[in-house]
């Protein structure tokens, strides 16, 4: 009974002493922790922690069983540990990684440094370019990988390939994936609404989630997707489907309609809502109406 009133008391002084840093540490780490589960739960990790319990339980019982080999194997092996999951989930991260500085309060935008309307038009010149141009190569059976760059800069990945930095248009886009055409092979960049580079080698997935039918082509879109926020249009040479990638989820049989909205509202929702903010404040009182 003391032990409990003794508790109590304790409970009571730490409650006295608990300042606004208290709570900000409370919230940091909670989600810290929140984010950490959510990445494990996400990702290969989840078998990693898995693998990480049974060797917990096997030096508990190496311990308990007073098995001196065994139990320092497991010292030593947890001694590497860290710099084993570092080596091994190096991918998983990287990408973790990215996403704390891309989170950067959740702006999301392929606009390359700017607002102004002729940016916006020329995304949207390019997003058409690319509809155009894919559902062309799905008729022909052209195979093609079009990159739009977002937050995540791929400079690695545009150095693997050759820098064209050319206006978006339908034959040259049809050009560059032309099977004869020496650029062909590999993926194409849009940056800021340009044909940036061509002949780019993606990272490859290492998930093994991905239908058995997927080449190395959409294999190369998932994993570009999973190790930045770009988003991806794939036709597929073997059976001309379209398809778009994004955040490692690969989703098929696009047409010209959802095609155009798809890459219209992933790409060009913040122009839009910067475009509805621009005319929000040349005219305040429609502001202050929607507010109501
Ligand atoms: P398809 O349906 O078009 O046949 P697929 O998913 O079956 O696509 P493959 O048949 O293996 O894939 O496609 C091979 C082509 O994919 C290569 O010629 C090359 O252009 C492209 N490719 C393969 N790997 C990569 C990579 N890592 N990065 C960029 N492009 C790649
Ligand atoms: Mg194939």
């Amino acid at each position: 009974m003391d032990e409990i009133i003794a508790a109590w008391h304790l409970f009571l002084q730490m409650l006295r002493q608990f300042s606004w840093n208290d709570a900000l540490d409370i919230i940091l780490v909670s989600f810290i922790i929140y984010n950490a589960i959510k990445l494990v739960r996400e990702t290969r990790a989840g078998q990693l922690v898995k693998g990480i319990i049974i060797l917990l339980v096997v030096w508990g019982l190496a311990t308990l069983l007073k098995l001196t080999m065994m139990r320092t194997l497991m010292v030593y092996l947890f001694q590497y540990a860290l710099i084993l999951v570092m080596i091994v989930f190096q991918p998983e991260i990287r990408r973790a990684l990215e996403q704390i500085g891309r989170s950067e309060f959740g702006r999301k935008s392929w606009l390359g440094g700017g607002t102004s309307e002729e940016i916006y038009r020329r995304n949207r010149l390019c997003i058409n370019a690319v509809v155009e141009a894919a559902v062309q190569m799905s008729k022909q059976k052209t195979g093609a990988l079009m990159v739009f760059e977002m937050k995540t800069k791929l400079g690695d990945i545009i150095d693997t390939g050759t820098i064209i930095n050319a206006l978006p248009s339908v034959p040259l886009i049809c050009n560059i994936f032309f099977n004869k055409a020496p650029l062909h092979d590999g993926a194409m960049i849009l940056r800021d609404g340009m044909v940036y580079a061509a002949g780019c080698i993606l990272p490859l997935t290492k998930s093994d989630r991905v239908a058995i039918e997927l080449g190395t082509r959409h294999r190369a879109a998932i994993g570009m997707s999973e190790n930045s926020d770009a988003v991806i249009v794939v036709v597929s040479e073997e059976t001309g489907q379209i398809s778009v990638v994004s955040n490692g989820v690969i989703t098929r049989n696009y047409t010209r309609e959802t095609l155009q909205s798809e890459l219209e509202s992933r790409l060009l929702a913040e122009s839009t809502e910067e475009k509805d903010e621009k005319k929000q404040s040349r005219f305040p009182s429609f502001r202050r109406g929607k507010k109501q």
